[in-house]
């Protein structure tokens, strides 16, 4: 295996994963309803669709233009404080693929650790606070260990997408910091974090669409 994902894979990976992200309505809705406002599947739902919809347009962009639009239409799109956040994220992110024409597996590290250090920087969050970074920062950390391991590329997607999957289940333990879920008393504990949950499932998309390549 050989990855290299151009501008119309990563678009149609976003397709796959408003498709997920839209199959978990009630999941997601609920999970914010506990600890936050209960509009997070809402907002990133409707990010996602208008993504769908600007389809043609985005795929004949360059990685770095589609990643700028992406954000741009996140931002304006989603709402609430992850649009703000996914917004930085996409952005960062196309400042990062300037003049590169492919994603391939360190790219995708180079992708996902520019998504982490906006979304850190803008939010002023850090792991373990009960954020969507509790699936981001695992996934940077186990491509991170992958490529000091020699692992394959299969391997090392395998990894990022189960260090993300357990990164969002840990949320349950932690004390939120950041974000509604801060404004409790018991500090969420007990409550998966939803948009740790929803980034989740974008990174499980990303690996399994990558593996499929
Ligand atoms: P809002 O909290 O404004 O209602 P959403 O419901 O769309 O926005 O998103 C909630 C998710 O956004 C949270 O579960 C958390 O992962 C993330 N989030 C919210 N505020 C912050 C923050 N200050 N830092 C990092 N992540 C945050
Ligand atoms: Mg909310």
């Amino acid at each position: 295996m050989s990855l290299k994902l151009t501008t119309k894979d990563y678009v149609d990976y976003l397709c796959v994963s408003a498709e997920k992200i839209g199959s978990e309505g009630d999941y997601l809705t609920q999970l914010d309803a506990a600890t936050g406002d209960g509009d997070h599947w809402t907002n990133i739902n409707s990010g996602f669709k208008k993504l769908v919809s600007i389809y043609d347009e985005l795929i004949v962009l360059s990685l770095s233009d589609m990643f700028k639009k992406v954000g741009m239409t996140l931002m304006s799109e989603v709402g609430g404080s992850s649009g703000v956040l996914y917004g930085s994220a996409y952005i960062a992110a196309a400042k990062a693929f300037k003049d590169v024409d492919y994603i391939d597996i360190v790219g995708i590290r180079t992708l996902l650790n520019a998504m982490n250090e906006a979304i850190k920087k803008r939010s002023n969050a850090i792991a373990g606070q009960k954020t969507m970074i509790d699936a981001l920062h695992p996934a940077v950390e186990a491509l991170k260990m992958a490529e000091q391991e020699n692992l394959t590329e299969k391997d090392a997607l395998t990894s990022m997408k189960n260090a993300s999957l357990d990164g969002a289940a840990d949320t349950k333990y932690m004390e939120a910091f950041r974000g509604r879920a801060c404004y409790r008393t018991d500090k969420g504990v007990g409550h998966l974090d939803p948009g740790a949950v929803s980034l989740s499932f974008q990174i499980e998309c990303l690996a399994d669409y990558a593996l499929r390549k």
